[in-house]
């Protein structure tokens, strides 16, 4: 490679995804994915998309998706904008609207992608530091900055914040874009697409990949006013026609036909989310109230990476992070009944041992 090249990737810190093992006898609880399956219904329309039409290219619009998204949640198809997971949709939102003459302003604790996506579109940032129990204070975000965007709940900690809270932000900040990323709303949050049609500088975020079990399918979407949704589409066309392929367009749109079983799952999440924070708190370990299909736990006398490692010897693979503030923590992903029961008898052999 030139060195020019060279030193051009070279200053590309890219993000780090978590470990995706190549064997199958782990109970993988690491990278926030659903335990359940998708729902006879979705892959029956994923299905019947591999007919004679896959050899033709999909409509680059994808307006059946957009147009189901809209009626879905009550608001016009140009206030849809839909791409191949939220990382690509947050690509998209980071070159067209996120690029100001101030910094972009995010919590010093967040989704470890922000940073990359400010190297990678040379964007300024500034983050904001989380108060003392790991909670975003909306009242840090005054004054400075050239847009603000976090995830709620937060990642990796599952904090929330109101809609409350959030309607206060973008009080506040009009001036700004506020990128709300919800990739874990549907675990018991509130999702801010409810305040689109009231506050044109809020887009909200969501994705398919969690509480819709379809992280393989790589389907997310953007929610806001027309105008901001119109940035997103300028910059998807001059990237890429056809972002979304007829499997992902079909089975998106089966998935949000099929609400019992969506709203089923979360059920089972959440529920599984509290019994694990009972056992976890049982066993000495401070656990911070989780909103999202993972929990964010440290105990005082192991490491992150000391529990981490013993259990791995125990087939099951968690997450824990090398950074400041959070070395001494470990999220887990909600798994279903089994894995979960699996998981705290590890976690009782490990810690009384
Ligand atoms: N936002 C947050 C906060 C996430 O944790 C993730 C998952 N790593 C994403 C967005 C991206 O999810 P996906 O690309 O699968 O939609």
């Amino acid at each position: 490679m030139s060195q020019f090249w060279s030193e051009l990737v070279h200053n590309l810190d890219p993000y780090v995804p978590g470990e995706q093992p190549k064997v199958n006898n782990l109970i993988k609880l690491n990278t926030n994915e659903n335990p359940y399956p998708p729902a006879d219904s979705v892959l029956e329309a994923i299905r019947n998309a591999t007919d004679d039409k896959l050899k033709l290219y999909p409509d680059p619009n994808a307006d059946l998706l957009k147009q189901r998204i809209a009626d879905y949640f009550s608001v016009q198809r140009n206030q849809v904008f839909v791409g191949n997971g939220s990382d690509e949709v947050l690509a998209h939102a980071f070159q067209a609207l996120l690029k100001k003459d101030k910094p972009l302003l995010f919590p010093d604790i967040t989704y470890s992608f922000y940073p990359v996506y400010c190297g990678l579109y040379g964007i300024d940032f500034q983050t904001i530091p989380l108060d003392e129990d790991f909670a975003i204070n909306v009242n840090d975000y005054g004054d400075q900055g050239g847009a603000i965007i976090f995830p709620n709940p937060n990642a990796p900690t599952g904090r929330l914040l109101t809609l409350k809270e959030i309607e206060k932000l973008l009080i506040n900040n009009q001036d700004k874009v506020v990128v709300v990323d919800e990739a874990y709303i549907d675990f018991g949050g509130q999702s801010a697409i409810s305040l689109v049609n009231q506050y044109h500088n809020l887009l909200v975020i969501q994705t398919l990949s969690k509480s819709r079990s379809l992280a393989g399918l790589r389907v997310g979407y953007a929610i806001g006013h027309a105008d901001l949704i119109d940035g997103l589409e300028r910059v998807k066309n001059s990237f890429n026609s056809y972002p979304m392929d007829r499997l992902a367009i079909y089975g998106a749109v089966a998935s949000f036909d099929n609400e019992e079983a969506f709203q089923q799952s979360c059920r089972a999440i959440i529920n599984t989310r509290e019994t694990l924070t009972d056992k976890l708190q049982s066993l000495g370990f401070k656990v911070i109230p989780s909103t999202a299909n993972f929990v964010f736990a440290s105990h005082p006398d192991f490491s992150a990476e000391q529990i981490a490692q013993k259990l791995r010897e125990k087939a099951i693979i968690v997450r824990y992070f090398n950074k400041p503030r959070i070395n001494e923590f470990l999220r887990i992903t909600i798994g279903n009944n089994d894995e979960n029961a699996a998981l705290c008898t590890a976690l009782s052999e490990i810690i009384t041992s």
